[in-house]
């Protein structure tokens, strides 16, 4: 099989730019952020709050989490059995999920799954270790960022086109707060593989990175 990964801080565009890719190229894409949004769905639900470690590691080693794609190719993410697309991708449970993605145990089980799938069926594989850990041998493996107000910019747009009320030096310093504690975790923490390629995309449209990716894995096909 052949396995690009791509890594990179919180609205670097990474699952837009992925899915794009994937479907330019014919592979499988796989968000592996939405299997750890999954579990910090139930662990809310739970009532859980996220320094409860003992009890986040038991409900998540408890926990099916699978990936189905739907007719136009998109994942969706199924949990015990339910589809939860529509309920992970608040900012609430984008918070509560770099707090629980600290855990060994709420790791494991995700990092198993996400080998499998890699060794089925080509993938882009998007996430914050896939380069460094999930996947170490990818023939490709980029590593995506952009600037954390630019990331904010591209929130807040996404944001208020939905409709939704916000503040964008609040999405700014969550942002901020999340790549810290993504990067500075102990394990697998999220940082640039030795092998990875950069890519800024602070001053790219979407178009461009694709196609600067789409080049990238084409050259190495080859
Ligand atoms: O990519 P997304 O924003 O959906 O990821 C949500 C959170 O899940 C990240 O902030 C990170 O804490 C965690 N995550 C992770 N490892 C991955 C993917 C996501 O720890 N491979």
């Amino acid at each position: 099989m052949f396995n690009v990964a791509i890594d990179g801080p919180a609205g670097a565009g990474k699952s837009t730019i992925a899915k794009l890719v994937a479907k330019k190229l014919g592979f499988t894409y796989v968000d592996t952020g939405s299997m750890y949004r999954a579990m910090a769905l139930a662990c809310l639900r739970a009532g859980l709050t996220a320094e409860d470690e003992e009890k986040v590691c038991y409900i998540c080693e408890g926990l099916d989490v699978s990936l189905r794609y739907d007719g136009n190719g998109a994942q969706q993410v199924i949990l015990n059995g339910e589809n939860v697309n529509a309920y992970i991708r608040t900012e609430e449970v984008g918070n509560m999920t770099s707090a629980i993605a600290v855990y060994g145990p709420v790791r494991e089980k995700l990092v198993e799954l996400q080998r499998k799938l890699a060794k089925e069926y080509d993938v882009i594989m998007d996430g914050r270790d896939i380069g460094t850990c999930v996947l170490q041998d990818a023939p490709v493996k980029i590593y995506l960022t952009a600037s954390s107000r630019t990331r904010a910019e591209r929130r807040y747009k996404e944001l208020m086109e939905k409709g939704v009320e916000c503040n964008i030096d609040d999405i700014e310093k969550d942002i901020i707060d999340r790549d810290y504690r993504d990067m500075h975790r102990e394990i697998s923490p999220l940082k640039q593989a030795d092998d990875a390629i950069l890519v800024d995309s602070s001053n790219m449209n979407i178009e461009q990175v694709v196609e600067h990716l789409v080049g990238i894995i084409n050259d190495k096909r080859k």
